[in-house]
């Protein structure tokens, strides 16, 4: 037998049956079972899985977000080795955005939300955060603020010896809506020492998105992957996600979204080659089976890569993120996706993908724009409706009609 045909037979052996009927009918995985599904299981019924998981939740909708991302300073006290971003003072690449030109760039009526993160330096100071945060409250009163990560509050609260929950406070009092996900990296103390050790750790990381859940205030939680993390750290990073979801849901609010940011090598010295489409394609479906209770799988497709962020809407992701124009972080660390796309991309891509594409507001709702799905109706080929596909709800009846 060729080695070609040997691989297709192998390809069809399932390792666990049994595991496989548990996960179509939606049980909780361990984590022994997810590092199995990630190690060992046949990518392509592995994707299947998650696809199904994802359409039982979102049906065939995949959803972007027509935002940008400001980045105020990348002057950070910090010297991650995963970074390339960070810059000191002096440093050629350094540079301090300031409030006016940031409220001057936002100042586009299809923003939806403004995504706000940067290094931590004292120029841009908790009381300026607040007062930038003000300030696009009080000129765009319908955007969606998500703004400063896990690491940054923290920061704001050491430097104002305030508790995080005061600080959580006054910056929801200004206008913001919600936590990015970023600074999570791995959940593991080994990763944590090797490769950012003065920065918060992974206990830490989870108590700050704890006490916004506690408060009401939605967050998405990251994994940093494709470095030196083992599988079993991977996996045991979603399961720790899941863990903190299931403590806080209850009684308060959760992680809205996942995003698994793959690691862009740049000039770091950590590894010389982006890690592949399919390990990251296998991220994201094992991501989709273990967290059963966080609604939305991203994916980011400045880090992923757009072919391969197109194909993860088939692998479990439902969403390709956002336009994102102005992201700096991950081309300063030498991402080479495009830089910002714009809305008629999102609809082609997404269509190509076989999903009926939807833009949505920075809390998830489906929003239906018809000059622009007829735009993009225009100029796309549109694919053939998926076979089985049934509407939802009557945006989707009118998406998928155009
Ligand atoms: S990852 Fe964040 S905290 Fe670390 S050096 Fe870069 S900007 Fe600073």
């Amino acid at each position: 037998m060729s080695q070609l045909a040997q691989h297709a037979v192998s390809e069809r052996n399932i390792p666990d049956p049994a595991l496989r009927a548990r996960i179509v009918a939606g049980e909780r995985i361990s984590a022994s079972e997810a590092l199995l599904l990630f190690q060992h299981w046949p990518l392509h019924d592995l994707g299947a899985l998650a696809f199904a998981r994802k359409r039982a939740l979102h049906g065939d909708v995949a959803t972007f977000i027509v935002n940008k991302q400001v980045n105020p300073t990348n002057i950070c006290v910090h010297s991650c080795k995963f970074c390339e971003f960070a810059a000191k003072p002096g440093d050629a690449h350094a540079y301090v955005l300031e409030e006016d030109d940031i409220i001057a760039s936002l100042a586009d009526p299809d923003l939806a939300e403004v995504h706000i993160v940067g290094g931590l330096w004292k120029t841009w100071n908790f009381e300026r955060a607040l007062g930038l945060v003000r300030r696009i409250r009080a000129t765009y009163p319908a955007l969606w603020i998500k703004a400063f990560t896990a690491v940054e509050i923290d920061f704001f609260a050491k430097c104002t010896k305030q508790t995080w929950q005061q600080v959580l406070a006054q910056l929801r009092d200004a206008g913001m809506d919600g936590l990015p996900g970023g600074g999570a990296e791995v959940l593991s103390e080994r990763v944590h020492q090797e490769l950012y050790k003065d920065k918060m750790g992974p206990d830490k990381y989870v108590a700050v998105h704890e006490a916004a859940h506690e408060m009401g205030i939605t967050t998405n939680c990251t994994l940093l992957f494709g470095h030196i993390e083992t599988d079993e750290e991977l996996v045991d990073h979603l399961i720790q996600l899941r863990a903190s979801q299931d403590r806080t849901l209850a009684h308060g609010t959760g992680f809205e979204a996942f995003i698994p940011l793959a690691f862009q090598p740049g000039e770091t010295g950590i590894r010389t080659s982006l890690i592949s489409p399919m390990h990251c394609l296998r991220v994201i479906a094992v991501a989709r089976l273990v967290l059963d209770n966080i609604p939305h799988i991203k994916a980011y497709w400045p880090t992923l890569q757009m072919e391969t962020a197109v194909a993860a809407l088939t692998f479990g992701a439902d969403d390709l993120d956002g336009t994102i124009e102005q992201e700096r972080i991950m081309h300063l660390a030498g991402s080479g996706a495009g830089r910002g796309l714009n809305v008629e991309l999102m609809f082609r891509l997404i269509r190509d993908a076989g999903q009926v594409p939807m833009r949505r507001s920075g809390r998830f709702d489906r929003l239906m724009e018809p000059a622009k799905a007829a735009v993009a109706a225009a100029m796309v080929p549109s694919p053939a409706a998926p076979k089985d596909f049934v509407a939802t709800s009557a945006l989707e009846a009118d998406l998928a009609a155009v």
